[in-house]
């Protein structure tokens, strides 16, 4: 049986000291155990307090640059990431993608750089409502895995997460219904099935993205290949953060 991985994702918000007093308020009500992990991507500049007062949440990055170390104003290492103990980190965020112009062959380098390191990447992909629209979803997504996936060995790609994000669903209020979200994670699954095998297809874990919130966490998880979410909006508050982690009660 597949654990389930509910992130939220803070983007740009918040400052250090808000992060740290909603991680005090809400750490010891998640009812984490070995078959759910719930966790928040903060800013880059929170990681290091964050993680400090973090005792069930686990605090995953938002991005990180896949070189070592060097000339590249603005980024953050790996190693810096390791140096704090940090264990997760989301690559090929849409935003990532179309605002700053990241390649999914960055985001190949990123996931490569990331398991080297034994730190789990949350590689996510998914379509524009253009591409929703046409009807080409699945031939987008298998092009972000494939590419995201290159020389990346069976071993290695069963500790990646996957993200599944439509970008017409994100921020917007719009949720994918839960049977379009479980259609194209089982497509994924088969993507990965056909890179790589059965083993790894039944072990991946694929998250949903894209308003989840409280009040649809239990129907979009209830599907068969969906196997947690990726969370914006909703995670930024307190009770709602607990409602998606503690979703089952
Ligand atoms: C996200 O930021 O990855 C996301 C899915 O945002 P929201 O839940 O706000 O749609």
């Amino acid at each position: 049986m597949r654990k389930q991985i509910i992130v939220g994702n803070w983007k740009m918000f918040k400052t250090n000291s808000q992060a740290i007093e909603f991680i005090k308020s809400v750490d010891s009500k998640v009812k984490a155990d070995e078959n759910i992990i719930a966790g928040i991507a903060v800013p880059s500049i929170m990681l290091s307090d964050v993680q400090k007062v973090a005792k069930n949440i686990v605090i995953s990055a938002q991005n990180c640059y896949f070189e070592q170390e060097g000339a590249f104003t603005g980024e953050i290492s790996v190693p810096m990431l390791q140096d704090l103990g940090i264990k997760y980190a989301v690559i090929g965020h849409s935003e990532r993608r179309d605002i700053f112009g990241e390649t999914d062959e960055m985001i190949n380098n990123k996931a490569k750089a990331l398991l080297a390191a034994s730190i789990t990447p949350i590689l996510c992909c998914g379509e524009s409502l253009k591409t929703y629209e046409d009807g080409t979803t699945i031939d987008w997504v298998k092009s972000q895995i494939t590419k995201g996936f290159e020389g990346i060995s069976a071993d290695d790609a069963k500790k990646v997460v996957i993200a599944y994000e439509p970008i017409w669903a994100i921020g917007t209020g719009k949720v994918a219904t839960p049977e379009i979200a479980q259609n194209v994670c089982k497509e994924i699954r088969d993507i990965i099935k056909n890179i790589y095998n059965q083993n790894v297809a039944d072990e991946i874990l694929i998250q949903y993205g894209g308003s989840v919130k409280p009040e649809n966490i239990k129907d979009i998880l209830d599907q068969t290949d969906i196997d947690g979410a990726l969370v914006g909006g909703a995670s930024l508050i307190e009770d709602s953060y607990l409602g998606l982690v503690n979703y089952k009660g």
